[in-house]
């Protein structure tokens, strides 16, 4: 059983990342979504709450599981058999940073390789933070989040400000 996982912050899942989710699954027996916990990042969710919100926009997806993590990626996917990660590149901007991920990875499970779905050309743009900041100016997000995450996001972002 050919194993990958789809490793990020989601804060929150945007339609973008559904779509390598999308994708992504339909390539592996088994997609494992991980929310990798990250430093250097103020989440607007907890690990958990993000974890819920990605299984509600992926309950048509039969072969993936969601879950979160502390530990170093390299050792998670050793500890869940698995020997691919995928990720998603949207412009040049991306790349310098996933190349040299991929290549630590590597370096440090050599059982380990990173594969690339490159972005849907109407993705090109969208990461979460780009979404916080439109959302602070009231935009639709309908284009950018699934519709059945945009009440909580919503709210939480009235929380915030
Ligand atoms: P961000 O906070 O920038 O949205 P994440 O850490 O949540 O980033 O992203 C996880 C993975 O998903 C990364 O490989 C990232 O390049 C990819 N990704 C993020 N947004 C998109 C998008 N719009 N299209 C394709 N891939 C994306």
């Amino acid at each position: 059983m050919k194993t990958a996982i789809y490793p990020g912050s989601f804060d929150p899942v945007t339609n973008g990342h559904l779509n390598i989710i999308e994708r992504a699954a339909k390539n592996f027996d088994r997609l494992i979504v991980c929310v990798m916990f990250n430093v250097e990042k103020k989440p607007m969710f907890t690990p958990e709450e993000r974890v819920e919100l990605i299984r509600r926009v992926t309950g048509h997806i039969p072969n993936i599981e969601v879950c979160c993590s502390d530990q170093l990626l390299a050792d998670f996917a050793r500890e869940q058999g698995c020997s691919v990660i995928v990720k998603g590149l949207r412009a040049v901007s991306d790349f310098e940073r996933e190349f040299q991920m991929a290549l630590i990875n590597h370096k440090l499970n050599p059982g380990l390789d990173t594969m690339f779905l490159t972005a849907e050309h109407q993705f090109m743009y969208l990461s979460s933070s780009a979404v916080k900041e439109m959302a602070r100016y009231h935009v639709d997000l309908r284009d950018f989040l699934p519709a059945e995450i945009i009440p909580d996001f919503t709210a939480r972002m009235a929380e915030l400000n």
